[in-house]
């Protein structure tokens, strides 16, 4: 049986550095913590508020060797809606990272496409800051990054940022413009696969989104050739102990907190629960 490391049970009070509104529904949150993480992207951690309860919430900044956490937070429910009023200077708790997250050494020397539904691209982002930051190390890199309606688009600014990147291409769409001023695409995320400049062999897609999502963009980039060993889905399931003992974030043998979220697509394509 596994060791529990008891850092993990016990949730710090971390401050509030930043807080600011990234849409009507999602705020953005950076925290100086009192050492570094050391976690690495696609982790996640439990963000708590005494006396009212605690989520998993991903990690949306790059790994490093830094005290900075960033999160992203959608309201959702009790938990969500207060850290939705949490301002700068105010303290949440912390505890983790867990999950198995990306290992970036998986990515040296491949071209990566990464498609991203709504706040799927926050846990996205935690890969896509380490892959840009140090570009030699990898191959050319494709965001396609989709929401509703510009109203809800996240990361906007930066999207366009990465985009003046050498070797980096970010493909913005929206369903619906809603009538408001957009200089992206309109679409679903699916639309623009067909058309990639895409080398099947050297390429890896990595995909988090809502669960409808999965099952379009995986029949596109079955369709493109992709194995199904060279896609990462990032499933979310609801969770509580983070460290595999409570069983509500079980996929058949797996839980979803200690063996996931991040998972290649042929590791659980065979589990019925997986996909659903
Ligand atoms: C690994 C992982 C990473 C996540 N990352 C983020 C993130 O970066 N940002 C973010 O805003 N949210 C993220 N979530 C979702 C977030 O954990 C839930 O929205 C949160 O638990 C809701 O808690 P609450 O107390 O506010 O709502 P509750 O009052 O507990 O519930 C509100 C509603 O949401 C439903 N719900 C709760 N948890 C989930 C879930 N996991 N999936 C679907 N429905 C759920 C409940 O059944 C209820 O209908 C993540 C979830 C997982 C598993």
């Amino acid at each position: 049986m596994k060791p529990i490391n008891p850092h993990v049970l016990t949730p710090t009070m971390v401050r509030i550095k930043e807080a600011a509104d990234m849409t009507g529904h999602e705020r953005f949150f950076r925290l100086r913590l009192p050492r570094p993480l050391g976690h690495r992207p696609g982790q996640f951690v439990m963000v708590s508020v005494p006396g009212i309860g605690e989520a998993p919430i991903s990690i949306c900044c790059g790994p490093g060797d830094h005290d900075r956490l960033e999160l992203l937070v959608r309201s959702a429910g009790s938990l969500t809606m207060v850290l939705q009023r949490l301002e700068t200077g105010d303290q949440m708790g912390i505890r983790g990272p867990f999950g198995t997250g990306f290992d970036l050494a998986d990515f040296e020397g491949r071209d990566v496409l990464f498609v991203a539904g709504g706040l799927g691209l926050a846990p996205l982002r935690s890969l896509i800051e380490p892959l840009i930051l140090d570009r030699q190390r990898f191959g050319r890199i494709t965001i396609i990054s989709g929401c509703r309606t510009p109203a809800e688009e996240l990361f906007g600014r930066e999207m366009r940022t990465w985009a003046r990147a050498p070797g980096i291409r970010v493909i913005r769409l929206v369903n619906d413009t809603a009538h408001l001023p957009w200089d992206g695409e309109v679409g679903l995320v699916t639309a623009p696969i067909a058309g990639l400049d895409m080398d099947p062999a050297a390429t890896l897609a990595v995909l988090c989104g809502p669960p409808v999502m999965y099952k379009f963009v995986i029949m596109e980039l079955a369709a493109r050739g992709l194995a199904h060993d060279r896609i990462f889905i990032d499933l979310e399931r609801r969770m509580r102990c983070g460290i595999g003992k409570c069983g509500h974030c079980q996929i058949n043998h797996l839980t979803c907190c200690q063996d996931g979220p991040v998972f290649r697509l042929s590791s659980v394509e065979s589990l019925p629960e997986a996909l659903a």
